[in-house]
């Protein structure tokens, strides 16, 4: 992981883009959202130093790798109650655009937003560890299967993004904030509590997903390409008790 001192750098909360001037106002050239944070010093993640992973149910890594996937809504998560509560549920899930101590502005474009969530596992050149994965990220399943993220993004863009124009798609790994944050928003913000699930998530939106409501937005993609996204589902003590990417 490479540290990168900057001053008077500015970043994008969506897709983590820096620019050195001030964009204020203005849409950032890289994602087209305007959602910006003055930074003084941000820590860059290599990505070939960084293994995507699903984390879930046999059954559900299965129909993603038959090439269902679902996208689910903010609400979903914001009033998620069933299995897995506390590592799934979190009531601000993209719901604010700014907040601080006295006010919550909130997301009038929250229902636009649908959502896939991933873990990201940090690792050194050679594959070994630098954390091990938190033994709560069970609460999302038993299973995991280790994500090509870069064909996964190219195959989003290809049979999503493209042919429906009314779709645009960003990703990146989420911020986690300190307790007291105060500033913009978006959905790539958490608060410290969720930092052990080292999440990164694939953000679709667009005035289409209104219709849904709660409900997930639910493409199919060719299952050829994602049969090999994803690696076969393998039990998650598995992941639990490796030491490097070698042990998987
Ligand atoms: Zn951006």
């Amino acid at each position: 992981m490479i540290i990168k001192e900057l001053k008077q750098a500015y970043y994008c909360m969506w897709c983590g883009s820096t620019f050195d001037t001030s964009p204020e106002n203005v849409e950032c050239p890289v994602c087209h959202r305007t959602c910006w944070r003055a930074l003084g010093r941000y820590v860059l993640r290599n990505q070939h130093w960084v293994q995507i992973i699903k984390i879930s149910s046999a059954d559900v890594i299965g129909k993603m790798r038959n090439g269902s996937l679902w996208f689910q809504s903010p609400q979903s998560f914001q009033k998620y109650s069933g299995e897995g509560q506390k590592a799934r549920a979190d009531a601000y899930d993209s719901r604010f655009s700014y907040i601080n101590k006295s006010r919550y502005v909130e997301d009038q474009n929250s229902d636009t937003y649908r959502l896939l969530c991933f873990y990201s596992l940090i690792v050194n050149e050679d594959g070994d560890f630098l954390e091990r994965p938190d033994k709560r990220l069970g609460e999302f399943g038993d299973r995991y299967s280790i994500v090509d993220i870069t064909t996964l993004l190219t195959l989003i863009k290809e049979h999503i993004v493209e042919p429906n124009k009314k779709i645009s798609s960003v990703a990146n790994w989420i911020n986690y904030l300190r307790e007291n944050y105060s500033g913009v928003y978006s959905p790539f913000c958490k608060f410290p509590k969720f930092r052990y699930q080292n999440e990164f998530r694939i953000v679709l939106w667009s005035n289409l997903f209104f219709s849904l409501r709660a409900e997930p937005y639910k493409p199919r993609l060719p299952a050829k390409g994602l049969y090999d996204v994803f690696s076969e589902p393998r039990p998650l003590d598995e992941l639990m008790h490796a030491r490097s990417l070698e042990d998987l």
